[in-house]
């Protein structure tokens, strides 16, 4: 049977090795991170996203690790909020918040219980091994393996790139991202959270004196969480982040922010970068994930698109890999193109959505008449912004198109 590596071990590639690893098909996966800890992993999972663990046979798995559901969205201008919405806003479930690296070492665990699975990690995928003459990237050619930085080859019929938004094996598979103007980078913070917050689990966002942030309790317990947008070129030096965080968070948590300010941990700067390639996909390599399609972090779509890639590709792979033979890789290739066109629609309406979402924030952030106003009147307008926010939340939560597990 044909083996595949897949690169990275994200929700991409942790969930795509486990559905391949079930079929009984060699999946060798490889991550460069020691262990999930040390990274920033984004949590926010969107009725989509529970759905497609669900549909993995995951969701008993998932009432095992830390998780948390939302309560309400809020939305605050200036010292005023402008409306409530209450999950899970007609949806099955409620957006959840669901701590990543329990959730990926459960996956590898599962995926660790099939014969036909080797894990490894703590080393980085650093090249791409071609048919033709072991060096060259021309369209044509295959790729037939990977190159790892401890000096191993590991020669593979299909290569899947998941190794998230600065993949390196799309920069050397020659593959192009084209990427939105850059407009924010976060600065990501914790601290205690209020008594009570868990039991009322708003995401506040915050629009005051030219900012955005966002405010909500993290699946970890007793854990507040502050994502503070700021512009791309923007120096981030020591300041006293609990007077900041006081002089603009809603009345209530002021003398919170006060109290926790030396609790609040230092920040932690995470680069947004937004883009899609015109190409997933070249003979005998398939990007998947962030690596094909970089996300936003707005509303939460990256993991959400990420399991349900790879619900699409175990779909077209798991028949194709299950009787091709490794010496006619044909069919293979025809089911990466179509994985591309099934994913493809999905993705650029999510980011397109997930920019529209990010433009009103930023006009909002701009025009301080607009926010007085709003927030002048917010008992008035409140509940018609609030109506039609609701209706454009509807496919960034449930997903756009059908994604629907084969078999398993
Ligand atoms: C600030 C911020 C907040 C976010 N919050 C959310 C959220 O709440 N909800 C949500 O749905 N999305 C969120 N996202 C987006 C989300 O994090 C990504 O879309 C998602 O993680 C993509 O999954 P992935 O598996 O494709 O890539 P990743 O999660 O990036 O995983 C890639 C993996 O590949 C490994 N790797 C990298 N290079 C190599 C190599 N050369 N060899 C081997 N391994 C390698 C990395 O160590 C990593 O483990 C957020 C993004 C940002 C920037």
């Amino acid at each position: 049977m044909p083996n595949v590596v897949i690169v990275g071990a994200g929700p991409t590639g942790a969930t795509l090795a486990l559905l391949l690893a079930r079929q009984g098909i060699p999946v060798t996966l490889v991550e460069a991170a020691h262990n999930f800890q040390r990274q920033f992993r984004g949590e926010g999972l969107m009725p989509s996203g529970l759905d497609a663990l669900n549909q993995m046979g995951l969701g008993p798995l998932l009432e095992t690790i830390p998780h948390r559901p939302l309560s309400a969205w809020e939305f605050w201008l200036n010292d005023r909020r402008l409306f409530r919405a209450d999950e899970p806003l007609g949806s099955a479930h409620p957006c959840t918040l669901v701590s990543q690296p329990p959730l990926l070492e459960a996956l590898i665990q599962a995926a660790q219980r099939q014969p036909n699975f080797e894990w490894i990690a703590g080393t980085a995928v650093k090249d791409l091994l071609w048919q033709s003459d072991g060096e060259t990237s021309q369209p044509d050619n295959r790729v037939t393996g990977v190159h790892l930085t401890d000096g191993r080859t590991i020669a593979a019929d299909l290569v899947i790139g998941a190794d998230g938004r600065a993949s390196a094996i799309r920069q050397k598979a020659g593959l192009t991202l084209e990427t939105q103007p850059k407009s924010i980078d976060v600065l990501w913070f914790k601290l205690p959270a209020p008594p009570d917050y868990a039991t009322d689990n708003r995401f506040c966002t915050v629009v005051k004196k030219r900012r955005v942030f966002s405010l909500f309790h993290g699946a970890e317990e007793g854990k507040l969480h502050l994502a503070w947008a700021i512009a791309p070129d923007e120096p981030t030096e020591q300041q006293d982040w609990a007077k900041t965080f006081a002089a603009l968070v809603p009345p209530e948590f002021v003398a919170h922010f006060h109290s926790a300010k030396d609790s609040i941990s230092p920040p932690m700067r995470l680069s947004v970068l937004v883009g899609r390639c015109n190409r997933w996909h070249r003979p005998g390599l398939l990007l998947l994930g962030d690596a094909a399609h970089p996300m936003s972090p707005v509303r939460a779509q990256g993991i959400n698109m990420a399991l349900r890639d790879a619900i699409a590709a175990a779909n077209h792979l798991i028949p194709v890999l299950t009787t091709t033979n490794a010496s006619d890789p044909t069919a293979l290739d025809r089911a990466l193109a179509h994985i591309q066109t099934e994913r493809e629609p999905e993705i650029i309406q999510a980011q397109t959505l997930q920019a529209h979402e990010a433009s009103r924030g930023e006009l909002l952030r701009r025009f301080g008449l607009l926010r007085q106003g709003l927030s002048t009147f917010s008992p008035l307008v409140g509940p018609v912004v609030k109506q039609i926010w609701t209706q454009q939340q509807q496919p960034l939560r449930e997903g756009i198109t059908t994604v629907r597990l084969n078999a398993d």
